[in-house]
């Protein structure tokens, strides 16, 4: 079972959520969304492509996690010492 898909489909395709542009996971036979913070793999079933976010599953790596772990600084470390001179 493998899946063909025309490559100029991938061109007209884009995530019905975020409109980005889409990709070709063909071990997973899957249409996934190249969006950062999107994502979605959209299944594909006899060579066709569905693209209904109802359909799609999430990422596997959540992108969204990644993001709040860049902005965990903690409020104490924003207060400058020196500026508690009174
Ligand atoms: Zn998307």
């Amino acid at each position: 079972m493998t899946v063909e898909l025309d490559p100029a489909l991938l061109e007209i395709l884009a995530c019905p959520q975020c409109h980005s542009n889409v990709s070709i996971d063909y071990e997973a036979e899957e249409i996934v969304c190249v969006g950062l913070s999107c994502g979605l793999a959209f299944p594909i079933k006899d060579n066709i492509p569905i693209m209904l976010t109802e359909e799609a599953r999430p990422a596997v790596s959540a992108p969204s996690e990644r993001e709040e772990g860049s902005v965990s600084i903690g409020l104490a470390d924003l207060v400058d010492p020196r500026l508690e001179t009174d």
